[in-house]
């Protein structure tokens, strides 16, 4: 079963298909002219955002993620501006790290909205991850992407960049939120009727 997945980021897309391997199912990028205006005001707003814009030009099944990480003493930020939170992805690692200096609580987390939609453009099913952590002192680890040297994951003592992609795929928000729509698709047996 192929569904499109609403991206732009073959980087997505190929952690997405390592975490679903073997399932039978196969994600694809959506056709040319994928551009969502992301305007929501949450993470699930955004997902059904770009589930939708991805299924007007594909009209099949369509899996929509939004995700970004949150920080509690910054009042959930940097949320939904995860991406644009600075230029690059370095700069944006050096605005939070500048932000938390001198804070205590370092408590943050991760967090994916998936929105699958069907054939017709209906909403089938929602689902967000969480993977909670705290924000390190400075950046560590080679691996991932985006803020994963500066988040330690909760009950360990490497950051996200420390694991390899096996080991992230096992507890990211991302792959919470796809299990959780890997089940329903199995649970519904929607695979034997696409
Ligand atoms: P989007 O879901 O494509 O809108 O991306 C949101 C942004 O959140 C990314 O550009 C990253 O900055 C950040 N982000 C989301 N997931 C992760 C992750 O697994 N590791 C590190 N940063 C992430």
């Amino acid at each position: 079963m192929k569904i499109v997945l609403a991206s732009s980021n073959e980087h997505k897309v190929k952690e997405i298909n390592e975490i679903v391997a073997g399932s039978g199912l196969e994600f694809i990028l959506p056709p040319v002219g994928f551009d969502p205006v992301e305007n929501g005001t949450t993470f699930e707003e955004n997902s059904l955002i770009k589930a939708k814009e991805a299924w007007k030009l594909a009209r099949t099944w369509t899996l929509a993620d939004d995700s970004g990480l949150c920080i509690e003493a910054l009042g959930g930020k940097p949320g939904i501006y995860s991406a644009r939170y600075a230029e690059t992805p370095q700069k944006r690692i050096e605005r939070v790290l500048k932000e938390m200096d001198g804070i205590n609580n370092r408590k943050a987390y991760f967090a994916c909205a998936m929105t699958l939609i069907n054939p017709e453009g209906s909403v089938e099913f929602t689902h967000t991850g969480i993977c909670d952590g705290f924000i390190t002192t400075e950046a560590r680890g080679q691996h991932g992407f985006g803020y994963d040297p500066i988040f330690l994951v909760k009950n360990s003592d490497r950051t996200m960049a420390e694991l390899d992609d096996d080991e992230k795929n096992r507890i990211s928000h991302r792959s919470i939120a796809l299990r959780a729509v890997l089940d329903y698709i199995n649970a519904a047996r929607l695979a034997e009727n696409v």
